[in-house]
């Protein structure tokens, strides 16, 4: 399972949006534009940072989380028969707890000394590129990023083999919304960096009931302001 979250980060963030942020002309299609450009070193301290995130300290959440499956029942065997109607269901119930979680833990993390301490490291890129999208203090990427992903699987008790895709999915979905291209969905995740108060979540789910999406007023100001910079 570690390995298709790796997996995905080297190809999505670390291989394919690298290569695009390369071309001058893919910059046009990013959210912020020529901001989004990074230099050698900053593309290397990401790339560093994340993988040191996933090979060393995501063992700090998902070890937890496979006890609390194994004690709820799941027996973790990979040759057990999969149901896709039971699939599905259990993938919504991951899309909405990741979107709870991770909207919790990550407004909790704006506060001013989380914030400081925990997550600054994380809003250190304005414009994110994709590799920078688990460039995160290890406390934070263990509790709000890991710990959002596989407490889905824990609680549904769901096949091994639909866990790894939900990983290698939460990894690309992740890498993609941090890339600051629009075709790829990146505009919510790319406002919060650049804005900083709005659009706390993962999905729509918790900023449309809490009000936290960004107002379109400020989204309009933004992009003329983008467009006299460039
Ligand atoms: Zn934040
Ligand atoms: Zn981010």
């Amino acid at each position: 399972m570690g390995c298709s979250a790796l997996s995905a980060y080297l190809v999505v963030a670390v291989g394919l949006c690298s290569l695009l942020d390369c071309h001058p002309e893919a910059h046009r299609y990013k959210t912020q534009g020529h901001r989004s450009i990074f230099t050698w070193d900053q593309w290397t301290r990401a790339v560093a940072v994340g993988l040191s995130n996933i090979l060393l300290f995501s063992w700090f959440a998902t070890i937890p989380a496979w006890q609390l499956q194994r004690r709820g029942g799941g027996s973790g065997a990979w040759d057990t028969p999969l149901s896709l109607p039971n699939e599905l269901a259990c993938f919504a119930v991951h899309v909405v707890t990741i979107d709870v979680w991770f909207y919790v833990t990550h407004r909790a993390l704006h506060l001013p000394l989380l914030y400081k301490w925990i997550h600054k490291f994380h809003h250190a890129f304005k414009a994110p590129a994709a590799i920078a999208c688990v460039y995160a203090n290890p406390i934070e990427f263990c509790v709000g990023n890991v710990g959002g992903v596989v407490l889905g699987p824990a609680l549904t008790r769901c096949h091994p083999y639909a866990a790894a895709y939900w990983l290698a999915f939460s990894l690309t979905s992740t890498s993609l919304a941090h890339s600051g291209y629009r075709a790829f969905g990146a505009e919510e995740h790319d406002a919060h960096h650049e804005h900083f108060s709005w659009n706390f979540g993962v999905g729509i789910l918790m900023d449309r009931a809490l009000g936290t999406c960004l107002p379109e007023g400020l989204r309009a100001r933004g992009g003329e302001k983008i467009m006299k910079r460039s």
